[in-house]
């Protein structure tokens, strides 16, 4: 004889273990872990309380089985599910300062590349003229600027502990134009690539030099 409830049971039980399958592994870490990185790339619903959030949201986490994804703010809101009033998952745009921090962090990661501000801005998601403008805010000098920095600093470095010839070092900082890239280092530290080095290992030798005296002869003090 069938029991009608017990079907019941099954359906659901089936029911649920397809939702629970249907959310991919690397969402579900960012929900448990508020990642803020996930962000705006999908919203989570709990189906218990009806509310709607970021994935960042620090609300206690909900049970796997009770959770529906929504890749837009929208399909939730359609599937009645209500904004949570603690993350705001529909009212705010995101802060200038954690943009700002996203586009850095980007430059960090690709500065030796070619980079152009149009090239920022489509992977950092805004028009060339509000990045610059916002970044230029957030951190006191420009995208373009930022990057120079970066590529001198890791020029200088690798000028005193490498043998690389310049159009090597240049190259391998994202700056294939020797000439342009020896005018800014010039410009920005006051010396040529190669007056650098120079300075820069005359200096360690002569430091070499002192230690190896000292050590032959003892210090006289
Ligand atoms: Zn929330």
């Amino acid at each position: 004889m069938k029991d009608p409830w017990n079907n019941r049971d099954t359906a659901q039980t089936e029911m649920k273990r397809r939702i629970k399958e249907d959310i991919p592994e690397e969402k579900w870490q960012a929900i448990v872990s508020n990642d803020a990185d996930y962000d705006f790339r999908f919203f989570y619903g709990v189906s218990t309380t009806g509310i709607f959030c970021r994935p960042s949201c620090k609300s206690r986490p909900p049970n796997k089985e009770n959770v529906r994804i929504f890749q837009h703010a929208e399909e939730a809101l359609a599937a009645r599910f209500r904004p949570c009033k603690r993350c705001k998952p529909t009212g705010e745009k995101l802060p200038d300062q954690e943009w700002v921090n996203q586009i850095t962090d980007y430059i960090d990661r690709h500065f030796r590349d070619k980079l152009s501000l149009e090239h920022l801005a489509d992977v950092c998601h805004g028009s060339p003229f509000h990045l610059q403008r916002t970044f230029k805010r957030v951190q006191g000098i420009s995208p373009v600027e930022y990057i120079q920095r970066k590529r001198i600093q890791e020029a200088k470095h690798l000028l005193a502990h490498t043998d690389q010839s310049i159009t090597e070092i240049a190259a391998g900082v994202g700056n294939s134009n020797v000439p342009y890239f020896i005018t800014l280092f010039k410009k920005m530290t006051g010396q040529t690539p190669l007056e650098f080095r120079q300075i820069w290992q005359h200096g360690a030798a002569l430091e070499v030099q002192t230690y190896e005296y000292e050590h032959d002869h003892g210090k006289q003090n």
